[in-house]
Parts: structure tokens; sequence; C-alpha cells
């Protein structure tokens, strides 16, 4: 998945043209106006006038990969074609109440969500605490409109990378033995994916090393 939060939609544009099917955004708001712009794309002027109509590409799958407060749920269910960072069963349930009207009004598919793990328990960094990553998978596997793909880790930032992902690998297979179709496991980014891969990872996470360091707000 290539990771293009900070860098503008045309980036997207260009990366679907050289066949990235999958991008991850860690903003909601950043998010949700590129889900928006893909909508509204006029494919000429989208594209910084370097693309005709026929070329314009397909819209990619959208991740959410970041931090979503519980008020802002209803509006990524619009837009998200997985959400990588579901850690409470509040996010779950918003979710999933935004995702059924969308299936019922525009006839949207189930929302695949993969729960986002805390290894070291400081949630203020995302992720659920490993004693509460049951109950929220629990939770997303029942609610209506949702569908439990897995799970997702950033790794601490004190620590072996490699040991965080192997303590990671271990949760995910808990995971699978109780949930078969959570077959995800995504973690790795720039930095360790070579860890993560090495882990057992099915999902990279890359931003910097493919569009370069992300300008400073
Ligand atoms: C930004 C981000 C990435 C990508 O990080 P890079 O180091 O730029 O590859 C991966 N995962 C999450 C959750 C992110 O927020």
């Amino acid at each position: 998945m290539v990771v293009t939060k900070f860098h503008p939609f045309s980036d997207q544009v260009h990366l679907a043209q050289i066949g990235a099917g999958d991008l991850g955004e860690n903003r909601v708001q950043e998010a949700q106006a590129k889900a928006q712009e893909w909508e509204d794309a006029d494919p000429n002027i989208a594209a910084g006038g370097l693309l005709d109509a026929e070329s314009f590409p397909p819209r990619p799958r959208l991740h959410m990969i970041g931090h979503i407060q519980s008020k802002k749920t209803g509006a990524v269910a619009r837009w998200a074609d997985e959400v990588q960072s579901v850690d409470s069963i509040k996010v779950a349930e918003g979710l999933s109440r935004g995702r059924v009207r969308e299936i019922d009004e525009f006839g949207a598919a189930p929302l695949r969500c993969l729960v986002q793990l805390s290894l070291d328990g400081d949630t203020s960094r995302g992720g659920a605490a490993a004693a509460d990553l049951d109950g929220v998978c629990a939770r997303i596997a029942e609610l209506p409109g949702l569908e439990l793909g897995g799970l997702m880790v950033v790794p601490p930032l004190d620590g072996e990378s490699a040991t965080h992902f192997e303590r990671a690998a271990g949760f995910w297979a808990d995971l699978r033995s109780e949930y078969p179709e959570a077959t995800e496991f995504s973690a790795g980014m720039s930095g360790d994916l070579e860890a993560a891969i090495s882990a057992g990872s099915t999902c990279v996470r890359v931003g910097t090393s493919i569009l370069g360091p992300r300008p400073i707000l």
C-alpha cells in the first residue's frame, strides 16, 4: 500500500496510473478531501493536465490507516474501502452505523476493518491495548456492515521492531484461529518493512520510500 498522506491528490492519480491499487491515508479530513476529488474529478484538471480523459485511471482502493475520533466515523464509512485503524468498540459501532446507511442507500460493499494493536498499551499513538483486542474484534465480527479483515500494528518507538513484529504476529495467529477470515497482517513501513515481512506481514504501508519526504507543515 502506498501511503499518500501530505502528498497532493495529483500524486494519487499518478500512482493509480502506474498501477498502485491500494492507497493509505492517516488523517480523516485530508483523506476525505482526496476521496471527494476522485468523485468530482475532471480527468484533465485532476491530473494537472497530464492525462487525457481516456487514460485517467480508475480510483484505487482507499484505506484509512490513522486514528479516527468516534464522531468522524460516519464520514469515513462513506468513502473508505478499508479501515486498518479500528481501535475501540465505539469506533467500530460508528463505522457500522455509517456503513449500513451506505449499503442501504447505495448498495455499498461491507467495510473491511482491521483492528489496530497497541503493543505498549500507549493508546495515545492509536491502537487498542492487548487486553482490549478480543472485545474489539468480537464487536467488529458481529456488527452489521463490517467485516473483520485482520490485524494492523505500528511498532512502539522503543525496542527492536523485529521483536515487536514477532509479538504482533502471535496476536494475529490467535485472531485467525478464532476468525479465519482475518487474513491480513498489516505491518511494516519504509524503515522496517523487511523485518515485518520476515514476521509474516501481508501488507506493508510505504510512504517515504516511494514518494520522498513529506512536506513539513
Ligand atoms: C505515515 C504512515 C505510514 C508510512 O510511513 P513511511 O515511513 O513514510 O513509509 C505507515 N503507516 C501509518 C499508520 C502511517 O501513518
